[in-house]
């Protein structure tokens, strides 16, 4: 074996060590997380194009690390997903956002849509039965709920798959498809699927309005979508032109930093009650 060789050996078992040593270190600390109660959300309002009201939020999980600090989800979901922590960490999600609406809809709130992200491995027969269960828990109406599923999710078996979303839709609570644009897959199953909102992928946002490509690509959905009739709304919208753009085009709703970051539950509950229009 040459030095060069070796060298390189013991370059990658270094590096594979520090890779298996930072996955085990994430999921032990997600472990501890759930145990320790160290999630918490924060709550992104969707906003109309057109009046400026909050509609509702996006609930958004952090994850408040004792050493490191706040972690994002872009650095955890993934791993929870791979170690099956997900089913945990959604249903602490889902039943939090419950406990939370409870509040509001205690406090005197009309009810606002609060949107909770569906993983892939939740999305099965029985999701219908936790959702009904955690309005059930916190004496909530369905009117408080709306779930956001991924197109990916859509494909695995059509037949289960509308049920499981005919369900969720009996009880009342809404569905949205999210990072629309990005499964490349056939446009046929929207007929099929009882879908409310379409949510269109950051990336076709982002690069309005010098982008050609992506431009079209967020009028066609729009229009497809109100010809559809679903609602329609874009995510990661930054800037003014976007807004503008997107309001030309007829999109319904709006969310993204240019009328907000995801907030904590006061700030958030503070912009709810003064009704400000964003
Ligand atoms: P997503 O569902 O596509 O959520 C939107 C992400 O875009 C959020 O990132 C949000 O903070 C970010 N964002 C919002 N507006 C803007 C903008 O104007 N510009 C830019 N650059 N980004 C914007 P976040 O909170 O880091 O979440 C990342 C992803 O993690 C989410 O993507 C979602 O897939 C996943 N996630 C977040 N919370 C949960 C959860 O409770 N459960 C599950 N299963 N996944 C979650
Ligand atoms: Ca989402
Ligand atoms: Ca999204
Ligand atoms: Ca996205």
């Amino acid at each position: 074996q040459s030095e060069k060789a070796s060298g390189s050996y013991a370059f990658y078992d270094v590096e594979m060590n520090r890779m298996i040593a930072g996955r085990l270190y994430l999921e032990s600390g997600l472990r501890r997380a759930l145990q320790r109660d160290e999630f918490f959300l924060l709550y992104q309002p969707k906003v109309d194009i057109h009046s400026g009201q909050v509609l509702g939020a996006e609930a958004l999980i952090r994850w408040a690390h004792p050493k490191d600090g706040i972690i994002s989800p872009i650095e955890f979901i993934s791993i929870a997903e791979e170690t099956n922590l997900i089913l945990q960490i959604d249903a602490w999600v889902l039943d939090t956002a419950c406990a939370q609406a409870r509040i509001w809809q205690d406090a005197g709130f009309a009810p606002f849509r609060i949107a909770v992200n569906v993983s892939a491995k939740e999305f099965t027969d029985s999701l219908a039965e936790r959702v009904q269960q955690a309005l059930h828990r916190h004496q909530i109406s369905p009117l408080w709920l709306e779930l956001e599923i991924t197109e990916s999710m859509l494909m695995q078996n059509a037949e289960g798959v509308v049920k499981i979303m005919s369900e969720i839709t009996a009880l009342g609570v809404k569905l949205a498809l999210d990072d629309f644009g990005t499964g490349y897959s056939s446009l046929s199953y929207l007929k099929k699927f009882p879908i409310d909102t379409l949510k269109i992928d950051r990336s076709f946002i982002q690069g309005i309005p010098d982008d050609i490509d992506d431009c079209a690509i967020a009028s066609a959905i729009i229009s497809m979508a109100k010809q559809m009739k679903h609602r329609v709304i874009a995510e990661g919208v930054e800037n003014r032109e976007q807004f503008a753009f997107l309001q030309k085009m007829g999109c319904d709703e709006i969310q993204g930093y240019l009328f907000s970051r995801p907030l904590n539950v006061d700030v958030f509950t503070d912009l709810i009650a003064k009704k400000i229009s964003l």
